[in-house]
């Protein structure tokens, strides 16, 4: 994605000009080592940039605030080589804004017993000095991440790279601008919420749209760019003409034209996502289908019936697994529970939408059909059907509690349907949710999340923990360990939380 290569993570290194020349001579040389040979791992997906260590409160809150006003930097890694009294870091943690990560690493991996004297000792602290880091940022309350590891290891590695995603990916959440064409669909609640509130927790900007100004853009594309779509279609899918050629070759060109005019539209507008609502498409001849199902697989975000709060959360997932989607393989969606499987022993979820389901996630070459819509009242849309990618990924959802946002994710595991589904003219998976269907719909349900998610076989349950620590919001999993009462009970304690902190 175009801006995402821009970012960088500052790596600070603690310490204070208590132990002389020669062994923050050392410091410096061992913490510039390590940002090296971070950055020549190619794990992390931006660069590491090294700084002076720090010395002094002044040095500190000079380097937090440069941070602070720095575009490019989405966050910094604070590493205690030797103490640094805490003290120190009041100021500058007081002003400081973005992701924290405290890294508590050493630059050896192995107690050198044979020849470990004091003067070891004291330039190799980080036992010590990250303990006292630690109680400052617990003291003063912040949103932080803490990784205990050798900066060596593949996994220490994995992780900072899965922090940085997702730090990443909250930089660009606060340009992040979903257009919305048309309201939320009449009466529904979960779907709607505060966009205000939005805006100051995420950075996401939800303008409105009247769906007039989309259908000015649609009358200006031009013939011959629909048919050169059209003909982009063929190679990539495969077209069911069924029994009426002509009827479905002009009911595709219809989504052609809506795709040409929804990419200038969001351009022109910089819009990075969006929501449409079937209720709202005064002169359109069709809901678009194919349309968005083509949008979302280049990155941008959609929510179905003005969900705007699950298109940003797509758009979201999209930039935070940037580089790390293989098609077929590896991808996310924007996804909406269907329907159960209830009988005991096979107990299953299905999950597809009306028409909008992401081809990131396909695993068989989509077909291109046209089909009755039954609900809307409009005329047949084309739309892309396929089998999705299998096993480990997870569902979320974003609700509004009114004074609050809840994050909702539960881990499921991606299973291919039992028998083929001839009849279901839609892209659709099927999951087993964890711990059990039962435990896993009753703990949603307890939870408020709503019927519209968004899913990847990609993020991990730690990297939603991090993305809801980093914009300050509630974060509560649904996993093999959920237990029914337990997990009331956090919702409770949650409560009482997030509701003291307004
Ligand atoms: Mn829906």
């Amino acid at each position: 994605m175009e801006n995402l290569a821009n970012y960088e993570f500052w790596f600070i290194t603690g310490s204070q000009d208590l132990y002389g020349e020669e062994t923050l001579k050392q410091v410096a040389k061992n913490s510039k080592e390590i940002v090296d040979r971070l950055n020549k791992s190619k794990t992390l997906p931006c660069e590491l940039v090294w700084k002076p260590t720090l010395l002094t409160p002044e040095a500190i809150h000079q380097t937090l605030e440069q941070a602070n006003a720095d575009d490019k930097c989405a966050g910094i890694i604070c590493w205690m080589h030797t103490f640094s009294p805490a003290k120190m870091w009041i100021a500058g943690l007081s002003a400081y804004k973005k992701p924290l990560l405290q890294l508590n690493t050493q630059f050896n991996e192995e107690i050198p017993y044979a020849t470990m004297d004091m003067d070891f000792m004291n330039l190799n602290q980080s036992a010590h000095g990250d303990r006292e880091f630690g109680f400052i940022t617990s003291r003063m309350d912040l949103p932080r991440k803490v990784i205990v590891g050798h900066w060596s290891h593949e996994r220490t590695q994995k992780r900072i790279a899965d922090w940085m995603r997702i730090a990443r990916a909250v930089a660009d959440g606060k340009t992040l601008r979903c257009l919305r064409f048309g309201d939320n669909m009449r009466e529904v609640a979960v779907t709607d919420g505060d966009k205000v509130e939005a805006m100051i927790k995420f950075g996401w900007s939800v303008p409105y749209y009247g769906i007039g100004d989309l259908v000015a853009y649609m009358n200006e594309v031009k013939d011959g760019d629909v048919n050169a779509l059209f003909d982009e279609y063929n190679q990539k899918y495969e077209i069911v003409y069924g029994s009426d050629k002509d009827f479905t070759t002009k009911q595709i060109k219809e989504q052609a034209k809506i795709e040409i005019a929804l990419r200038r539209f969001l351009k022109d507008n910089n819009g990075k996502a969006l929501c449409t609502n079937f209720q709202d498409l005064w002169g359109m001849k069709q809901l678009p289908g194919l349309a968005i199902q083509r949008l979302l697989a280049d990155g941008y975000g959609f929510g179905a019936e003005g969900d705007w709060k699950t298109s940003c959360l797509v758009r979201t997932f999209k930039v935070m697994t940037d580089g790390l989607v293989v098609p077929g393989s590896k991808g996310n969606a924007f996804m909406e529970d269907y329907t159960y499987n209830l009988v005991p022993g096979e107990e299953l979820n299905m999950g597809s939408h009306m028409l909008e389901v992401d081809p990131e996630i396909a695993v068989t070459k989509p077909k291109v059909e046209v089909h009755a819509l039954g609900i809307g009242g409009k005329e047949d849309p084309a739309r892309l059907v396929f089998n999705t990618i299998e096993g480990r990924g997870l569902v979320s959802a974003v609700v509004d509690m009114g004074n609050r946002f809840r994050c909702v994710v539960n881990e499921i595991n991606v299973v291919p349907p039992k028998a083929p589904l001839p009849k279901l003219p839609v892209a659709r998976m099927v999951w087993q949710p964890l711990p059990s269907l039962e435990t896993s719909a009753e703990a949603w349900i307890l939870a408020g999340g709503g019927h519209h998610t968004a899913f990847s076989n990609i993020i991990t349950q730690e990297m939603m923990q991090d993305w809801a620590e980093m914009v300050g919001i509630e974060c509560v999993v649904i996993d093999d360990g959920t237990k029914i009462p337990a997990f009331r009970n956090e919702l409770r304690w949650n409560k009482a939380y997030w509701d003291s902190k307004r």
